[in-house]
C-alpha cells in the first residue's frame, strides 16, 4: 500500500453522493511529505514519456502537479476557471461539468504556455466522471500538443470516468484506485 492509500484509510471521510473528503492532507491542509511521495510515484509511472509540461486545473490539482513537476524538471501550467480576463484573449478554452458542484464552468489556458511541440502530462486530484480530464485533453488538442497521459491521485473506479478516458485513448494511471466506498468503507482495487 502506498502512502496516499494509507492516508485515505486513516484520514479520508466518505460523504453522501460518492464524495471522498481528503481536506486534512490534500484539498485544504496539505501534507508535504505525502505530496513528495506522490510526485515521485507519478514520475516513476510516466518517466519514459519525455514530458515537457504538466497541466492541471486550479485549485486542488496545483500542489500535486508542482511536486510532480519537480521530479520531471518541467513547468506546471494550470487551467484557470471562470472569468479569465487577466489571462489575455489568446486562450484555449474548454467547458467542464463539475462533479462536485453539479454545474459547468469554463477553463482557459493562455496560448503562450502550450505549444505544438509540448508533450503534456495531465495531473489531477480526483477522477470521477472524467469531465475535467476531457476538458484538458481538448485544450491540449487545440494547442496541437501531445497528450502523453493522465496521472490521477484518487480514481473512483466505480464511476464512469476511468473507462471514458481509456476509451478516448488516454494512458490513465492512478495512485489510489477505489473500487467501492459503501457504508463509509474505502476498498482499493489492487
Ligand atoms: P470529474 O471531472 O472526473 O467528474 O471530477 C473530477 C474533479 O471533481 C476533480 O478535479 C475534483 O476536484 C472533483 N472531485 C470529484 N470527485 C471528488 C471527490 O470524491 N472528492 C473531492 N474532494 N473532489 C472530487
Amino acid at each position: 500500500m502506498n502512502s496516499l492509500q494509507k492516508k485515505i484509510l486513516s484520514e479520508g471521510k466518505v460523504l453522501p453522493g460518492n464524495i471522498l473528503k481528503v481536506d486534512g492532507f490534500l484539498n485544504h491542509q496539505i501534507d508535504i511529505a505525502l505530496l513528495k511521495d506522490m510526485g515521485k510515484d507519478f514520475y516513476e509511472l510516466f518517466k519514459d514519456k519525455n514530458i515537457t509540461k504538466i497541466l492541471t486545473i486550479e485549485a486542488s490539482g496545483i500542489a500535486i502537479a508542482c511536486y510532480t513537476a519537480e521530479y520531471f524538471n518541467v513547468p506546471v501550467v494550470f487551467a484557470k476557471k471562470g472569468q479569465h480576463k487577466n489571462v489575455g484573449k489568446d486562450v484555449f478554452t474548454a467547458e467542464v461539468f463539475s462533479f462536485t458542484k453539479g454545474t459547468s464552468y469554463e477553463v482557459a489556458v493562455s496560448q503562450l504556455y502550450l505549444k505544438p511541440d509540448d508533450r503534456v502530462l495531465i495531473i489531477d486530484d480526483f477522477l470521477a466522471n472524467g469531465q475535467a480530464v476531457l476538458g484538458l485533453q481538448k485544450i491540449i488538442e487545440d494547442a496541437g500538443a501531445t497528450l502523453c497521459g493522465a496521472g490521477i491521485a484518487i480514481t473512483k473506479a466505480f464511476q464512469s470516468g476511468e473507462q471514458l478516458l481509456i476509451d478516448a485513448g488516454i494512458d490513465v494511471k492512478s495512485l489510489a484506485a477505489i473500487e467501492s466506498m459503501e457504508n463509509g468503507t474505502v476498498v482499493f482495487r489492487d
